[in-house]
């Protein structure tokens, strides 16, 4: 479906990010990977997806929090592929404190990465893909973009502002075919949501099985973590025609967590 077509996935060197990537490139998407990590381990995922799909890919190790970063990352794409046809935000990061005790920069950090860095990344995008005639925008937020939880004052507001972003864009690209819209998990296990567990486990004194249930249950009915797999294909769902006139809004994939 996405044959000579060029993805970026922003965060992609792990977890969600990296569950998308993996789907894009089974569609045949050539993939701008970004994200930290060693070196060794960022080529060894750039030669499976190689290998796997039989696609070409690049990795850029731009920081979301640096909006030049940003902007390059793109260019980049460009340079290596001629076009930028879908464009994932999905780096993110956490930092849990009551507000009156949260750190500053902390607060500076993810509102930068988890939204400032989709409006830079948009903005430079989005006249390549004006020009490629065909687009896909596609923002990971979280049940957190749509309902909020104590100590999460960065992130809460930083995910709402991403879903916000993502209904202007939709409006501004309507009559084109390029379209916008975000996902919104729940608990994915991924490291951001292991460290959270740890954090759980320890505080409680409890084994790594019975803080990740605590977890679970506080929030998520299903009482079952979604994947970085399900996450992906929802995103080649929204890369699809028949998502054609799916328009700024967000797709759930929470096990039931904002139904409550
Ligand atoms: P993760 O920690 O496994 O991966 C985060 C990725 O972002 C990594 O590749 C990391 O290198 C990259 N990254 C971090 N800071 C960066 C920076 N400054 N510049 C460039 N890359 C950077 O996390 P994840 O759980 O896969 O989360 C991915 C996205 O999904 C985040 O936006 C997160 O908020 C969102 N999300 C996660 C969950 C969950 O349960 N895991 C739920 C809802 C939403």
């Amino acid at each position: 479906m996405l044959n000579g077509k060029a993805a970026i996935v922003t965060g992609s060197t792990s977890g969600i990010g990296l569950g998308i990537a993996h789907a894009l490139g089974a569609q045949g998407a050539n993939i701008v990977l970004n994200g930290f990590g060693e070196p060794k381990a960022i080529a060894a995922l750039m030669a499976q997806l190689r290998a796997r799909y039989q696609i070409e890919v690049a990795h850029s190790s731009a920081d979301m929090s640096r909006p030049g970063q940003v902007t390059e990352m793109v260019e980049q794409c460009v340079a290596r592929f001629g076009r930028v046809d879908v464009l994932v935000s999905n780096a993110g990061i956490q930092h849990t404190a009551p507000v009156e005790e949260f750190p500053a920069e902390k607060w500076e950090q993810i509102v930068a990465i988890n939204l400032s860095s989709a409006f830079y990344s948009i903005k430079a995008a989005l006249p390549h893909m004006r020009r490629g005639g065909w687009g896909r925008i596609i923002n990971v937020a979280s049940a957190h973009g749509l309902v909020a939880s104590a100590t999460k004052s960065a992130y809460v507001a930083a995910k709402h502002g991403l879903l916000g972003l993502t209904k202007v864009v939709a409006l501004e690209t309507a009559r084109s075919p390029i379209t916008c819209n975000a996902i919104c998990p729940g608990w994915v296990l991924t490291p951001l949501v292991q460290n959270q567990i740890d954090a759980i486990a320890e505080r409680a004194g409890i084994s790594n099985e019975a803080a990740k249930a605590q977890l679970l249950s506080e929030k998520q009915p299903s009482l079952e973590f979604s994947s970085p797999e399900q996450i992906g294909a929802t995103a080649v769902f929204l890369c699809s025609s028949a998502a054609d006139q799916i328009r700024g809004t967000s797709i759930s994939v929470d096990g039931g967590w904002t139904a409550q």
